[in-house]
């Protein structure tokens, strides 16, 4: 009984390790494939876990959790985690040999295969967690079908002994894994949604200052073969805006002059509102006259916007800075901001550039950047 006891206690510690490694797996940011091989090999590894320390039913009858593991890895890693799992099961039964070899085997590949009906009826969103992995339970129970092949007394001798035993576990642990997967999943999802929050602009959906400052520091070297720019965009007169049509109005069109924005860089260029009404634009691998196109673009964009509330006309001024190579972020755009200076000085909506000057480049710290 004692013994019984510790060894639900073990396979309850695999469920709580397997949910938590298969937490961080999720939140990895890597292609969905690669997180199912890998939540496919931590399933798998439980299923192995299981079937080498079985649970002692009665003296000589024993009965292990494999098919929580292999029905939760198609579950929730879907047919390439379903495989990884199946295989790995498979190999560990295999292992083992014995006359419940083939059954074994066969019982492992049709839990993987329920595991995948539950998984394509779900696809990761579960409304009542308890009902839904009840019914991965009962699916997974279904699979036990495969001890037919057992030979006749050997069959018998299992639905006398542990048959029910086994379907009530995969009922009450496919609830309790069921829960332990579902919380990791809810805590991954706050997590990025935090992340997110913080690092975007609620106004605009433009990065804000500091996830700018990440992204440069995120640019891979070779993206400044041709030189990279610095776009430092402020609209022009914006206060009037504001003290003429009220500030609910100014939102409207910095929103409206943030989609301008992001709509007429490349992808991959970082598009910031650094605070304010000021923005900036950084536009690696690209040569000063492209930089300049893509300026005198963006101030046009802006310039013919036509949906603005009560028809207001919105300008804006840049200071440009084109540098041959990845300077410290502070420094480009202090200068690029003396050019914004100046385009002001001038009248306003246009685009001044120039070139960075000294204090020349800075080694790289993290690949591209240095700061
Ligand atoms: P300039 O052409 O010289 O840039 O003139 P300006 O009026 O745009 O410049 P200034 O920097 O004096 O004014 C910026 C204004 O932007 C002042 C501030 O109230 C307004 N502002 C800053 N953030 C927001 C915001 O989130 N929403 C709104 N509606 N206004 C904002
Ligand atoms: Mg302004
Ligand atoms: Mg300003």
């Amino acid at each position: 009984m004692v013994g019984t006891l510790v060894n639900f206690a073990h396979s309850v510690g695999i469920m709580a390790l397997v949910a938590m490694i298969y937490g961080g797996l999720i939140r990895w940011r890597m292609p969905r494939a690669a997180i199912d091989v890998m939540g496919g090999l931590c399933f798998g590894t439980g299923a192995i876990l299981s079937i080498l320390s079985p649970i002692q039913i009665a003296p000589g009858v024993v009965a292990d959790m494999r098919s929580l593991f292999i029905g939760f890895g198609a579950a929730y890693s879907g047919p390439i985690g379903a495989a990884v799992t199946v295989l790995m099961a498979s190999g560990a039964r295999l292992s083992l040999g014995g006359v419940g070899q083939l059954s074994g085997v066969v019982t492992i590949i049709l839990t993987g295969g329920v595991g995948l009906v539950w998984w394509s009826l779900f696809q990761g969103r579960v409304n009542r967690p308890v009902m839904a992995h009840l019914l991965l339970g009962g699916l997974m129970s279904a699979g036990l079908i495969g001890t037919c092949l057992l030979p006749a007394d050997l069959l018998m001798r299992f639905w006398e002994t542990v048959g029910a035993v086994l379907i009530v576990f995969n009922l009450v642990f496919s609830v309790v894994f069921g829960l332990f997967l579902q919380r990791e999943q809810l805590l991954a999802f706050r997590e990025q949604r935090l992340k997110h929050e913080a690092s975007v602009d609620s106004l605009t959906g433009l990065l804000n200052r500091r996830s700018l400052v990440e992204a440069y520091e995120g640019l891979p070297g070779e993206q400044a073969v041709r030189g990279v720019g610095f776009l430092v965009l402020d609209i022009d007169h914006f206060k009037d805006v504001n003290d003429t049509y009220g500030h609910a109005t100014g939102d409207v069109v910095l929103q409206l002059v943030s989609d301008v924005f992001r709509d007429t860089v490349r992808e991959g260029d970082i598009v910031a509102r650094a605070g304010g009404e000021e923005f900036v634009a950084i536009l690696p691998n690209m040569d000063e006259k492209a930089m300049k196109r893509v300026a005198e673009r963006i101030r046009r964009a802006v310039e013919s916007l036509s949906q603005t509330p009560q028809n207001i006309r919105v300008t804006i001024s840049v200071g440009a800075l084109w540098s041959s190579h990845y300077p410290d972020l502070d420094e480009a755009l202090h200068q690029a901001d003396n050019y914004l200076y100046q385009a002001k000085g001038e009248g306003r909506n246009r685009v001044v550039q120039g070139r960075m000057r000294s204090p020349g480049p800075v080694a790289p710290s993290s690949g591209a950047v240095a700061g």
